[in-house]
């Protein structure tokens, strides 16, 4: 974290702004992309979208978007359209998680979006909201702070990318597997998973001259207070094919936070 956070003012128009993460979207989950969607095409639409990290389970390089020559591609780049098919009516904003840290600007003008670093100060409602994915504040996960380290860095990504995009792929899914193995030996239940480090999260929002801190990747919605008059409104990441299914948007409006729950039968 810096000494200055970067810093986004909402226009005066704004009246309501959703906030999502999570969504781990995949080819393999048509149920969960399809809540995303049905939340895409809502009635009335919200003023801004933000998006702070992990909307895509994987993201190998914006140059998949030049391809739709198999399911995964072509899923990928059906996501970019719906994402694109909003942006004239509501204002979409991307912060990267570590899933999709590789999404760039070729992706961002694609989808419309405007990219966000992490972490941003939302002034917005007579507030300021402080924005982040989550993951830098996990101070006790020790092994995938090296690893996100390495993988943020130029080097990595240049030698990363110029590899060819099947093989990246193949890359990526291994590194999935991996995860996946590692959840199943921890156990499914977040709550074993490393959580947001308490220090942090106030230093930062010290720093940000902020109260509230709104990130997602922990999976574990709610809002956590910090003490010393400091709290955090946790995202719900999403999965329709979980029992129950999850998918939560966080609203801010004048009036404050409010969970809008998206799952059928929430
Ligand atoms: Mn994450």
């Amino acid at each position: 974290m810096g000494e200055r956070t970067d810093e986004l003012v909402a226009p005066a128009h704004w009246r309501t702004v959703d906030l999502m993460s999570d969504l781990h979207l995949h080819a393999s989950d048509r149920a969960t992309q399809a809540a995303w969607l049905a939340h895409l095409r809502g009635d009335p639409a919200a003023d801004a979208l933000f998006i702070l990290g992990d909307l895509f389970e994987v993201w190998v390089g914006d140059d998949v978007l030049a391809h739709a020559d198999t399911p995964e591609r072509a899923f990928v780049r059906e996501c970019v359209q719906a994402l694109r098919r909003c942006a004239p009516r509501t204002a979409v904003y991307f912060m990267a998680g570590n899933r999709d840290f590789l999404l760039g600007s070729a992706a961002l003008e694609a989808a419309g979006m405007h990219g966000l670093n992490d972490p941003t100060v939302l002034v917005f409602g007579g507030r300021r909201w402080l924005l982040s994915h989550g993951d830098a504040l996990c101070l006790a996960d020790t092994d995938y702070l090296a690893f996100r380290a390495e993988v943020r860095g130029p080097a990595w990504q240049a030698a990363f990318l110029a590899r060819p995009l099947a093989e990246r792929e193949a890359i990526a899914g291994g590194l999935r597997a991996r995860s996946e193995a590692r959840k199943r030996e921890l156990g499914h239940d977040p709550a074993l998973w490393a959580d947001v480090d308490a220090d942090a999260a106030r230093a930062a929002l010290r720093t940000a001259q902020a109260t509230t801190l709104i990130h997602g990747h922990t999976h574990r919605p709610g809002d956590h207070g910090l003490g010393g008059g400091f709290d955090r409104q946790v995202l719900s990441d999403w999965d329709l094919q979980a029992q129950p299914p999850r998918a939560e948007v966080l609203r801010l409006t004048a009036a404050g936070a409010q969970r809008l729950p998206l799952a059928p039968g929430a």
